[in-house]
């Protein structure tokens, strides 16, 4: 449930971003004109009763240097009894003072000061302390006002910790929908619009898994920092859960509005993070929606521009798209997504599909890239961007990615007694799988079951995979390579920006990251990566395949830039086995292909 009007009910300093760490006692001090120590007791009293508001006053030496406190609850009843005043009134204030006042210096923060007179005991709350610059009376503080201070302190720090994420210092999610719910409400008023950007960071898992927490908890705090300062001083950047962040914009004009913003996150994420005494690169998928257009409540808004934001990724990552009426709308439903997904595997709801790779000089089809599906009973077909993450987290993907590792050998087997031409078989593996011990072993057991020839199966796997445990890594990518598997890099050239480690394991192809494929021929930056790549590739005798190309001017630039392979809708869209089979066997590529299909 989102309280209405959250933020507006607290004191103005609890809705600062930040509660100020630890005052000091400056912020609680009153200028108490002090009293030298012999000045008579009747002149003492009379200040107390021309002034209400002292609570007590401080005594001082000649140097302006305190040396006691007159508390004016005790003091004034003192003189309310018979005859003191005739006794007493001529005395001097010193007789009388409280000798033993709290002094504390002017840095002296508030938490001090709060322990200070607990130890020095309560009646203190009373007298108050003075407070000193160099030794010389400066002020003087009641307690009341302390107690004040250290309740709001605690409310604002109780604020604080239930509406901040304490990583990334950005509101959390309670404090956005919070933020976003007013916003609605504003706009309605004065009929304008409020944007949302949902965004996720692609591939954070690898980051974390294989550099450890504390590095991705500070590439998630720097990533927090380079969307501030993209957005508007008036926008909010929240962080909703793990990698996922929000901004809010409010009086948007149109939907250019939020292309800006994205189009400026987009760019400021080519720039390298420094993590830790290393370079590396993220990206991001953006999904946006609009209020009132796309939907005129917080939660619903959410759902759509999280469901833009799954068409970015789909899209190939490091994007952004809009929500359009029809997207799917899966989001916020994580938990039972993954209680399903326990459940999947015995219900044999996935599925695989394959995705062509070209040869590009013959145009022939050379191999498939398996890529996982799941027809789940009420969503409806999901792909992996919706689930392998969780699969991941959760740790289902081990023996989800087992399953997926037998179905692809039992189709090639399939294929080929069909009477296709072999083909390579390319199956995704997370790291997670990869580092169970025996991966290789039940790689090994699962190409003998099928009867497959192990040179027809490759293994795509991360570059993120490589910077764990060296050590291991390589013992196993040895052990794949006897058994005479190929192994490939996965979307390679987004992370990492150290290559040299790659000549140190027995690789066989790299798959170009679509991001460099995407409008290409628009991206000179893009057509050196390849490039630079592929050199990198052929001093290493390394196949390289691209990856999402979708146009002609791709096709051409890729293979201009040294790609040999390319995979991508401009051939196939990943297609179920039996469309695939009747595809290649109709070889049905494109007729405009440019290539002489008779070798
Ligand atoms: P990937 O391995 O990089 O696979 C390529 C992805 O790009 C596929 O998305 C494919 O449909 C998409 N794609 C191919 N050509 C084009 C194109 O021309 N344009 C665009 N926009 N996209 C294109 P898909 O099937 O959604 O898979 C997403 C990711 O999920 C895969 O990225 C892979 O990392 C992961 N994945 C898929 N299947 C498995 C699996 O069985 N196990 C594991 N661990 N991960 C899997
Ligand atoms: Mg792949
Ligand atoms: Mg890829």
């Amino acid at each position: 449930m989102i309280k209405k009007g959250l933020a507006m009910n607290l004191p103005m300093h609890a809705r600062l971003n930040r509660v100020d760490e630890n005052p000091t006692v400056m912020r609680l001090l009153k200028y108490t004109p002090p009293v030298d120590e012999s000045v008579r007791c009747l002149a003492v009293l009379e200040l107390f009763q021309e002034n209400s508001d002292i609570f007590a006053i401080p005594v001082v030496n000649q140097d302006n240097i305190p040396t006691g406190v007159v508390d004016r609850h005790s003091f004034v009843e003192s003189f309310s009894k018979p005859y003191t005043r005739e006794i007493y009134g001529k005395k001097r204030i010193s007789d009388f003072m409280t000798k033993s006042p709290i002094i504390v210096d002017k840095e002296t923060s508030i938490d001090d000061i709060a322990r200070i007179i607990i130890d020095a005991g309560m009646q203190h709350m009373v007298r108050g302390f003075i407070a000193t610059d160099n030794g010389r009376y400066i002020g003087i503080a009641n307690g009341h006002d302390l107690l004040n201070e250290i309740t709001q302190r605690k409310q604002a720090n109780l604020f604080y910790l239930a509406h901040y994420d304490q990583l990334t210092k950005l509101p959390n999610r309670i404090l956005f929908l919070d933020r976003l719910t007013m916003a609605i409400a504003e706009s309605n008023r004065q009929k304008a619009q409020v944007g949302l950007l949902f965004i996720d960071l692609d591939n954070f898992k690898h980051f974390n898994d294989s550099m450890g927490h504390g590095f991705g908890d500070r590439l998630l705090s720097t990533v927090a920092a380079r969307l501030s300062g993209c957005a508007r001083e008036s926008d909010t950047v929240a962080r909703l859960s793990g990698d996922e962040f929000t901004i809010m914009l409010e009086n948007v004009n149109s939907q250019d509005d939020l292309d800006i913003l994205c189009n400026r996150i987009v760019e400021s994420m080519r720039q390298p993070l420094q993590i830790m005494g290393r370079e590396v690169f993220i990206t991001a998928s953006i999904g946006t929606a609009l209020c009132p257009d796309d939907d005129d409540d917080p939660a619903g808004l959410l759902v759509k521009a999280d469901a833009a934001m799954y068409e970015a990724k789909r899209s190939g990552r490091n994007t952004y798209r809009h929500y359009v009426a029809g997207m799917n709308l899966y989001s916020f439903d994580r938990m039972s997504l993954e209680t399903d997904m326990r459940m999947a595997l015995e219900r044999n709801e996935f599925e695989l599909f394959y995705q062509p790779q070209v040869l590009i000089s013959t145009g022939k089809i050379v191999g498939n890239e398996a890529l996982i599906r799941w027809r789940h009973p009420e969503r409806g077909l999901l792909s992996p961007v919706h689930f392998i993450e969780i699969a991941e987290e959760t740790g289902l993907i081990v023996p989800i990615g087992k399953w997926v590792l037998k179905e692809a050998c039992r189709q090639h087997i399939a294929w080929m007694e069909n009477g296709m031409q072999p083909m390579t078989m390319s199956v995704n593996i997370s790291a997670m799988q990869f580092y169970q011990t025996e991966f290789s072993a039940m790689v090994r057991s699962i190409i003998a079951e099928s009867g497959m020839q192990p040179m027809y199966l490759e293994l795509e796997l991360t570059e993120s995979l490589f910077m764990h445990d060296v050590d291991a890594v390589l013992k196993t990518l040895r052990e794949l390579h006897e058994l005479g598997v190929k192994l490939a890099i996965d979307d390679f050239g987004t992370g990492y920006s150290n290559l040299s480690y790659l000549r140190r394991f027995p690789i066989d192809r790299l798959k170009v990251d679509q991001s460099f494929i995407r409008h290409i021929e628009r991206e000179p930056v893009n057509v050196e990566i390849v490039r630079a790549i592929a050199a990198l590739g052929k001093s290493m005798s390394l196949e390289l395949v691209a990856e999402g190309v979708e146009t002609d001017s791709e096709l051409a630039l890729a293979h201009s830039s040294g790609c040999e392979f390319v995979q991508g809708y401009r051939f196939s869209k990943p297609l179920p086995a039996a469309q695939l089979e009747s595809w290649v066997k109709e070889n049905r590529l494109n007729p405009d292909y440019p290539t002489d299909y008779s070798r």
